[in-house]
């Protein structure tokens, strides 16, 4: 069997143009487009790289972004103070910090103060908490994205069950609390799993988000499972002109003979991860505006 390739990129271009229409609606009836407010810590440059292209895809659909660049020295009282002033703005509807921040800067503090009501990335511990409720809330955008293309692929996950691999908050986790209000039985797995394989071969999903670049092998998949890689690490390649390449957890070319679907790195999770980010701020704002 050779896996079904799910094209990220054409599934987050149909979502952007759904948003794009959203905020076209939200932007006439209220007068005022959404507004997207970002904290960029210090120099890291694939941080810088993230922002740059979220604030992008947010300014294509109509979303008017802010970035607020903040020195790596910061204490952690000058970032609250920050998002106090954002959350009391009505003119910012959604707002996040990138991660990672530097050392000094307790990443925790930021995220229980961004107002619930504008938590676009799902962080805060009241969305957290309203998710595992199976409440309405902002959820994190790659898992949110990642149980949308499986319908819009009409893979099933009723019933289903999923083995995920890496317990992170922003990915794991979420995602697990996703599978439970979609009726899937999930696995969620982690550096202290004992035996990785047996609960990755028990899959008809097998969601990877570990950032161990190619983990995931042939022999840990069971036949006809569908394969979701979230993973993006930097890999050596020196057949490529920069001498490396985009790499995901899975082993991508030996996986797809044994799966039924699979997803690309780079082309598959992460446009997913951008265009979700847009539809929870088109989400927050409609609900800040409508009052
Ligand atoms: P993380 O980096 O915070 O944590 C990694 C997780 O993997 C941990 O829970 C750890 O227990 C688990 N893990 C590590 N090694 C393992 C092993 N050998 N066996 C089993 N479990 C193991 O997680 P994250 O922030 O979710 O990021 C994971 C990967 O996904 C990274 O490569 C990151 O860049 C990528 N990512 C991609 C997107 C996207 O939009 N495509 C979004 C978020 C994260």
């Amino acid at each position: 069997m050779t896996a079904k390739v799910i094209d990220g990129k054409a599934i987050a271009a149909r979502v952007r143009e759904e948003v794009k229409e959203e905020v076209a609606e939200i932007t006439s009836e209220y007068g005022m487009p959404p507004g997207l407010e970002v904290i960029l810590i210090g120099d890291n440059p694939a941080s810088a790289i993230y922002v740059r292209n979220k604030g992008r895809a947010s300014e294509k659909v109509g979303i008017r972004s802010q970035t607020h660049r903040l020195p790596k020295t910061v204490t952690t009282e000058e970032v609250l103070d920050l998002i106090d002033e954002l959350n009391a703005d009505e003119t910012v509807h959604g707002l996040f910090v990138q991660l990672p921040v530097p050392d000094q800067v307790d990443e925790k503090a930021l995220q229980r103060r961004i107002s619930p009501a504008k938590d676009v990335d799902g962080l805060n511990p009241v969305n957290i908490g309203l998710l595992s409720l199976g409440e309405d809330c902002l959820v994190p955008a790659t898992p949110s994205g990642i149980i949308d293309m499986l319908k819009r692929e009409d893979l099933p996950i009723y019933g289903q069950n999923v083995t995920i691999v890496g317990r992170s908050n922003i990915v794991g986790k979420p995602f697990y609390m996703l599978c439970v209000r979609e009726h899937a039985t999930p696995t969620i797995c982690h550096t202290r799993t004992r035996d990785l394989a047996a609960e990755t071969r028990r899959a008809d999903i097998l969601v990877a988000a570990v950032g161990v670049p190619g983990l995931i092998k042939e022999d840990m998949v069971k036949p006809g499972a569908v394969v979701v890689d979230v993973g993006i690490s930097r890999v050596d390649d020196p057949s490529t002109e920069r001498g490396w390449r985009w790499g995901g957890d899975v082993a991508f070319d030996e996986v797809k003979e044994v799966a039924s679907a699979i997803t690309p790195v780079p082309g598959g999770v992460g446009p997913l991860t951008i265009a979700w980010l847009l539809k929870n701020c088109a989400k927050a704002a409609r609900r800040l505006m409508s009052g």
